[in-house]
């Protein structure tokens, strides 16, 4: 059984998806900086609001002065999805380590294709491709 966070302070990621008859529940934890060991590794706050910048390109540690860029920090992290197969129902847990692929999809409104980041995992049982699409802002 996997790990579920009891709060999203925990999570770098999390996310919950119904795509056709299947669902998915995926998150990614954050881990303990490198350097010391004992602060976790979280994208910097607003000095003055107090709020997480979401859109930062790095991590910092919360108790030194480690800081991480974005990308090289979150391919190591582990992203841990339970699921239900959109094709064939069946129902399981995996772990993926938390890098983003590009994939060109048609777009169902416009059938326009585009690039587009998506988490992929195989499905356990019938082996088929299941995307976590990055959602667009
Ligand atoms: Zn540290
Ligand atoms: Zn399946």
């Amino acid at each position: 059984m996997l790990k579920e966070p009891e709060s999203m302070d925990e999570c770098v990621y999390f996310t919950r998806r119904i795509i056709g008859d299947g669902r998915i529940s995926a998150w990614v934890f954050k881990e303990k900086c490198d350097k010391c060991n004992e602060g976790l590794m979280s994208k910097p706050k607003n000095p003055k609001t107090g709020k997480i910048k979401v859109r930062a390109t790095e991590y910092v540690c919360s108790s030194c002065d480690n800081i991480e860029e974005k990308k090289e920090y979150e391919e190591k992290l582990t992203c841990n999805i339970k699921y239900k197969c959109p094709f064939c129902g069946f129902e399981g847990e995996t772990q993926i380590p938390f890098k983003r692929k590009k994939v060109s999809k048609i777009n169902e409104e416009t059938g326009k294709r585009k690039s587009v980041e998506v988490l992929r995992f195989q499905c356990k049982k019938c082996n088929k491709d299941i995307d976590i699409t990055k959602k667009m802002k």
